[in-house]
């Protein structure tokens, strides 16, 4: 790797279209894999916050980007897309000295971020409007206006990708956009700010705010000027948002945790199924909002079954985030192991058998990181803590069932309702299933499966709404009806009586 520390963004920050020095609190970025310090920036001050908010919605309002043709921002769209494609490694090393993820990951995610901005260019260039059915003589129009500036507050696990799934759509739909990145990860939002910058996004339009969610991300979603908070985070913080959203009758949208079932029926390729699992769960180290992280196995299938996946669990390569074979990175952060730890401990009391992991790895060389060993435990009930509660760490929970009622009713009894895995070679047994599981995405026989032409979300405590997809950029507008007269007739409801008809000289 080529790249060394002086790549990493300076302490600056991108307020109204200026890099200046933050005048928040600061806000240290730590390379989880040996505690080294990366950065400390200075965060956005409430002034700072403030004057993000001023800047963006001068610049919304500007004839110069409100009049904007879809084509041209299409343009800016595509232009920032190639600007995130021209620097995938820079940004890779920037992510994963900024969360410890492996280069592979960051590569990818930086490789979506583009696709998403060049996605959202051909949306924008290509959304049509509804002329919709009249009832008189004239014309009716269904039309979408941008909502004006959006905060988007994301979090550290994996940001330069959530980061464009909500900066793309508001821009390609004409809003101003600040960015509020996690404490943990403020770097490759301050990248990508260089790099939108470049690509010649109008001064102001586009901030980032690094800060806390007390200071900043209140400022954010409690002023009166910023239109919809599109959040992305633990189900607390949404709830919290949005009860604030509420005191001004504004548009949210909630991408929220989860505690996702993967389901292995007896008929199903046991290959494909532990090599889903494994990945499903254990792949970015447990920390994906989406990981499978509760796992039912049909009970004719199960003592097997789970021989074979914690044989499997225990070759997994647990190492540096940089090499090539490294599958399990460490955490973000030593506070967040300590919190898996905890979780660990707290199935141990529930009664839960730790049949592989449940300890952090015994090689020297990875003392100094926020490692945690990939983890399989049995023996819980479905309605423990444990399974109840997002871990957000390589920690799986494994539990037999009996039959397709049982598993489906154990799979829906939980709070969350992200994705689900179902892992069968019937294919009428899984749509079933699939109609059946309570989730924003099913996937069968594979998991973690991405489009961003496909729509993304949660229901119950997973949130609120839908990303990506033509109608993520929708889901930044606000739809108006318009209704033109082409008869150029007075409504005969305010005719005068014929025997009144006023003189058309005088209106008497
Ligand atoms: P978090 O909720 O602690 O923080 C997310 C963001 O919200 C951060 O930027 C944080 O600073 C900000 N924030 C915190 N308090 C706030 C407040 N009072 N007002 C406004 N903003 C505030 O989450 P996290 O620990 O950064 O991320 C992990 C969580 O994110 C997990 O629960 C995970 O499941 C979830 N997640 C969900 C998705 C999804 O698409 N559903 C994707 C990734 C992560």
């Amino acid at each position: 790797m080529s790249l060394s520390l002086d790549q990493l963004p300076p302490d600056r920050i991108f307020v109204g279209g200026q890099w200046r020095r933050g005048g928040g609190a600061e806000i240290e970025s730590r390379f989880s894999a040996d505690n080294s310090m990366n950065r400390i920036i200075k965060g956005a001050s409430n002034q700072d916050g403030l004057d993000a908010i001023e800047a963006a919605k001068l610049a919304q309002a500007d004839p110069a980007w409100r009049n904007m043709k879809p084509h041209e921002r299409a343009g800016l769209l595509d232009a920032i897309s190639r600007g995130i494609a021209g620097n995938i490694e820079r940004i890779a090393f920037i992510q994963s000295r900024d969360t410890g993820k492996t280069l592979t990951e960051t590569r990818a995610l930086a490789q979506s971020a583009a696709g998403t901005f060049r996605y959202y260019a051909s949306v924008c260039e290509t959304a049509d409007e509804a002329l919709t059915v009249p009832r008189g003589d004239y014309l009716t129009f269904s039309l979408h206006e941008p909502l004006g500036v959006v905060a988007a507050i994301t979090p550290w696990n994996s940001p330069i990708a959530s980061d464009a799934q909500k900066i793309a759509p508001a821009l390609a739909a004409g809003n101003a956009v600040l960015l509020k990145p996690a404490s943990w990860s403020p770097l490759v939002a301050l990248e990508l700010a260089r790099i939108m910058d470049e690509a010649g996004i109008p001064k102001g339009l586009f901030s980032v705010l690094p800060g806390s969610g007390g200071t900043i991300g209140n400022l954010l979603v409690d002023h009166p000027d910023i239109d919809k908070v599109s959040f992305t985070g633990g189900t607390a913080t949404g709830r919290h948002i949005a009860g604030r959203a509420a005191q001004k009758l504004m548009p949210v949208s909630l991408e929220l945790g989860g505690k996702s079932p993967s389901i292995v029926f007896e008929d199903c390729d046991p290959d494909l199924a532990i090599a889903g699992i494994l990945f499903g769960i254990f792949s970015s180290s447990g920390q994906s909002c989406i990981a499978g992280s509760r796992l039912f196995v049909q009970r004719s299938l199960y003592p097997g079954f789970v021989d074979r996946l914690v044989e499997a669990t225990r070759k997994l390569v647990v190492g540096h985030p940089f090499s090539a074979r490294t599958q399990v990175a460490p955490l973000v952060h030593p506070d967040h192991r300590r919190s898996v730890e905890e979780w660990v401990a707290t199935a141990r009391k529930e009664g839960g058998e730790v049949l592989t992991g449940g300890a952090r790895p015994d090689d020297p060389a990875l003392r100094e990181g926020a490692y945690y060993n990939p983890t399989i435990i049995a023996g819980l009930a479905n309605d423990s803590e444990t399974c109840r509660q997002e871990i957000f760490g390589p920690v799986l929970a494994v539990m037999p069932f009996d039959d397709e009622d049982e598993v489906v009713a154990l799979a829906n009894d939980n709070a969350y309702g992200l994705a689900c895995g179902i892992w069968s070679r019937d294919f009428q047994k899984s749509w079933r299933v699939g109609r059946a599981i309570r989730a924003g995405t099913v996937w069968v026989n594979t998991y973690k499966q991405f489009s961003i032409s496909t729509p993304f979300g949660g229901d119950g405590e997973s949130g609120i709404g839908r990303e990506k997809g033509r109608d993520g950029m929708r889901a930044c507008m606000r739809q108006k009806s318009l209704y033109q007269d082409m008869s150029g007739a007075p409504h005969p409801w305010a005719r005068w009586p014929t025997d009144q008809e006023p003189s058309p000289d005088t209106g008497k």
